[in-house]
């Protein structure tokens, strides 16, 4: 069996306990490889390693560093198989979605910001005759990046990519439930000529690795994605020592359907944004409003296409709803199920566990669901469930739509169905939410702000905001 290992100082090494986590494929409900269960020691030896090479990288030249990210950025398209299937087995996700989302995006992530780092440019302020500001953004040092198990290597890149390409040495944390791919990047980085120590990943709970990332003196700025939960607590430790923090959480997001949108397209988009990576992506629309006129045909219609999604082996090509990710999330999701059920929902299709014959009958599968006649404020429309579950919800005008659209404690993404351009852009200038997809779903731009208000975060990702976030900013004054 396959036993991951940490990456410090350019060595894949066993974790000092010497004691490993059973790693599980979920699509046939068994343990497949083992992961390091590091601590506190681990951290600290990979926060050594990081603080030696950060002189040398972060003195290096940017078109240097630039072309090492660029060659990371090839390698992965040149794995892009072995990474996909990697991906997939860890995850639960079909194969087609790990090929073509997740790892080009990995390699995306390093091509951006490798390019970007080579026109980012600071500013300079003349106080007419007497005085010329200019303004160094510097790297901070050893900086670290905490990632979620939705989009393993998409989401861990995201992070370490712009903080890389700053000249910062960043330790890396996978989540637990799916460290293969950045166990895989490892070797990757070694490969295109990383030195030894710009890169550490230490595996392991979160708990443990996480909270010794959060209090460690030594890691100027952490950028996390995962739960909100988990984001009030790494807020909580890292206040204290002052740490720049990035905090990516949840959502419940808001899909809101108007009579007048260009149906087919709208109806297609919405099975996607409800049931990607089987509704385990953060900016899926989990409460769908729809316009009363149209509520009726589009809930005939959504139930279908819903039912005739294909779910099944993540390995077959033809699958479009693959595993979820754990067990315990699994009962999680049913758990949201029975409550719904509780609230007076009507499930319309789906809902219940199903067994997939054949290699993944022991698999962690849901079929996807839909709900009606539930209250936009019950706790099935408050709480986020990150599975293959969607409400839906007729609205009569735009402005009992847009208080439901903000009645929850999250504000990450929004998406907006109409034809009607000027209601659109209004709807979009008072809707709570850090991402607004207008006619459209997960188009991204990666130079976009990318991140959520209220409970869904606090800062920016992406473009420019992830190259500040990674730099500090130190004004020169020269009196002339
Ligand atoms: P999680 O919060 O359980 O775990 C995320 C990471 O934090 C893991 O690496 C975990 O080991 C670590 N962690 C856990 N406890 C910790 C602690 N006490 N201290 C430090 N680190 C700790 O989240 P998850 O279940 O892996 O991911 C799903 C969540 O992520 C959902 O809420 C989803 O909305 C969110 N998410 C948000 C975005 C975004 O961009 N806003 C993107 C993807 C996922």
């Amino acid at each position: 069996m396959d036993a991951i290992k940490n990456y410090i100082n350019g060595e894949l090494v066993a974790p000092l306990s010497n004691q490993y986590l059973d790693n599980f494929n979920p699509a046939i409900g068994e343990v497949y490889a083992q992961t390091p269960d590091s601590d506190e020691r681990d951290v600290a030896l990979a926060v050594e390693a990081a603080e030696r090479a950060f002189f040398m990288w972060s003195n290096m030249p940017a078109e240097q560093r630039s072309r090492i990210l660029m060659r990371i950025a090839d390698l992965i398209e040149h794995n892009l198989e072995r990474l996909a299937e990697a991906e997939s087995i860890d995850t639960g996700k079909p194969i087609t979605v790990a090929r073509t989302v997740d790892i080009p995006r990995a390699a995306s992530n390093f091509r951006f910001f490798a390019s970007a780092i080579m026109h980012h440019a600071s500013e300079a302020h003349a106080m007419e005759s007497a005085a010329i500001n200019y303004t160094l953004r510097q790297p901070l040092g050893v900086v670290a990046g905490i990632s979620p198990w939705n989009l393993p290597l998409y989401l861990f890149t995201w992070k370490i990519a712009p903080a890389l390409a700053a000249g910062n040495c960043v330790i890396g944390k996978p989540s637990e439930i799916t460290p293969m791919t950045a166990y895989l990047l490892a070797e990757v980085c070694n490969q295109a000529g990383l030195p030894p120590g710009v890169l550490n990943i230490v595996h392991g709970y979160g708990h443990k690795v996480g909270s010794a990332i959060s209090v460690h003196p030594k890691i100027s700025a952490l950028s996390f994605t995962g739960s909100t939960r988990t984001g009030a607590e790494i807020a909580r430790l890292a206040a204290p020592l002052f740490k720049r923090l990035s905090l990516e959480l949840g959502g419940k997001n808001p899909n809101i359907i108007f009579a007048d949108c260009k149906y087919e397209e709208m109806l297609q988009t919405t099975l996607r944004s409800s049931f990607s990576n089987q509704g385990q992506i953060c900016l899926c629309g989990s409460r769908i409003f729809v316009e009363r006129p149209l509520y009726e045909k589009f809930k005939t219609d959504f139930v279908a296409a819903t039912q005739a999604l294909h779910l099944g082996d993540p390995r077959n090509e033809d699958t479009q709803l693959g595993a979820i990710v754990s067990e315990a999330h699994l009962q999680k999701i049913l758990s949201y199920l029975a409550l719904a059920r509780e609230e007076g929902g009507e499930i319309l299709c789906g809902g219940k566990r199903t067994i997939v014959p054949g290699r993944c009958q022991k698999g962690w599968f849901v079929e996807p669901a839909v709900i009606a006649n539930l209250s936009p404020d019950c706790r099935t429309n408050q709480e986020e469930i990150f599975g293959p579950v969607v409400t839906i919800m007729p609205f009569e005008n735009e402005e009992e739509v847009l208080n439901y659209a903000n009645a929850t404690s999250y504000g990450l993404a929004a998406t907006i169905w109409t034809e009607n351009l000027t209601r659109a852009h209004r709807l979009a200038n008072r809707i709570q939410s850090g991402i607004v997809w207008i006619n459209c779903w997960m188009l991204r731009d990666l130079r976009t702000p990318f991140g959520g208000m209220k409970n869904s975060g606090m800062g920016r990702e992406g473009g420019w905001e992830a190259l500040r976030f990674f730099t500090e900013s130190k004004n020169v004054c020269v009196k002339l």
